[in-house]
């Protein structure tokens, strides 16, 4: 994934250009109804006349009278209301003629009383998805395409369930995850772990696919992207560049680390990592991550205090049976 491209002044540029294309729009409906309907022009322009004039004479320091005022308000309350029946009338929506916004809550700016819209963050994570590709993997890798039939339905040994029981029903309470998945957090959070080529990194890209797909802001970093290439030259200060990615840590709605263990880290950067994991679960937004490593040896890894948050506060997800990706070599040479 490259980094660099994330510029905050881009993404206020695209709010401009939507604010100048949505103008446009605006006054070419306003021409095309003015010309079907010359009353609603009438009255439009004559209410925005009487606005002038009494602007003009504000400024010219004789204000209006309070009496005066108020029946140019009235007007054009009058005014407007019956613009809205004309336009109804003419087979219109009522609110053709107005202003017309992409996300009427910050009216396109991105911002509402200097905190960021939803939209914007929406707009960070889509930069982040087509430097990376995700777009085209999810397209691949969903529910839709998830195959069982690579897991055994014969016992596994030492275990109370067939591989296949077992994803079963890991599918099942994944698509819960999903579905009961709301705005406002608290929606719980997800370990993957088993083996290598059992569909760990399959299974959270449904995830992400299900989770982004409802409209929700998920943030996808591989254990090395998180690790080596956002915690630590951030956090040393080296890279100032990765700010806006450092906040949607905390601020997105899904987080997946995907890979756990693969990382090359030192003690500091792993306290940031318990740091990041605890902090996450105070503020009720959900995490998923998928590693190789066992319980045991995540414990080693990221300490006691990691593993206890994972025990209290995440659903675990065991997944084992036969390496897909040898079996699907296999079957090329059968
Ligand atoms: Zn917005």
């Amino acid at each position: 994934m490259n980094h660099t491209p994330l510029r905050i002044e881009d993404i206020l540029h695209e709010y401009e250009n939507t604010r100048l294309k949505n103008k446009g729009l605006a006054y070419a409906r306003r021409d095309e109804v003015y010309e079907r309907l010359p009353r609603v022009k009438e009255l439009s322009e004559g209410g925005a006349l009487r606005y002038l004039a009494a602007a003009r004479a504000r400024v010219g320091g004789q204000d209006i009278s309070g009496e005066n005022k108020a029946a140019v308000q009235k007007e054009n309350r009058q005014n407007s209301a019956e613009v809205r029946s004309l336009l109804k009338e003419a087979g219109y929506p009522e609110d053709y003629l107005d202003p017309i916004y992409d996300c009427p809550l910050c009216k396109d700016t991105g911002y509402i009383d200097d905190k960021r819209c939803s939209c914007f963050t929406k707009k960070l994570i889509d930069r982040l998805y087509l430097q990376s590709n995700l777009t085209n993997i999810l397209d691949r890798e969903n529910f839709e395409t998830f195959d069982t039939t690579y897991y055994s339905k014969e016992p596994a040994e030492g275990l109370p369930k067939s591989p296949y029981e077992n994803i079963t029903g890991v599918l099942h309470d994944a698509k819960a995850f999903v579905r009961d998945f709301k705005p406002g957090g608290g929606n719980g959070n997800i370990l993957i772990y088993g083996e290598t080529g059992l569909g760990k990194t399959f299974l959270s890209n449904c995830i992400a696919k299900e989770i982004l797909d409802k409209g929700h802001t998920v943030l996808y970093l591989s254990s090395n992207e998180l690790f080596e290439r956002l915690l630590g030259p951030f956090l040393m200060g080296k890279d100032n560049s990765l700010s806006e990615l450092y906040g949607l840590l905390f601020d997105c709605e899904l987080l997946i680390i995907d890979d756990l263990g693969t990382e090359f880290t030192n003690d500091f950067v792993r306290t940031q990592f318990f740091e990041l994991i605890n902090r996450r679960i105070l503020l009720g937004r959900s995490t998923l991550i998928s590693t190789n490593l066992g319980l045991k040896q995540l414990s080693e890894n990221y300490t006691e205090r990691v593993m206890s948050r994972i025990i209290a506060d995440y659903t675990v997800f065991y997944l084992y049976g036969d390496n897909i990706r040898y079996q699907k070599r296999r079957n090329q040479y059968a």
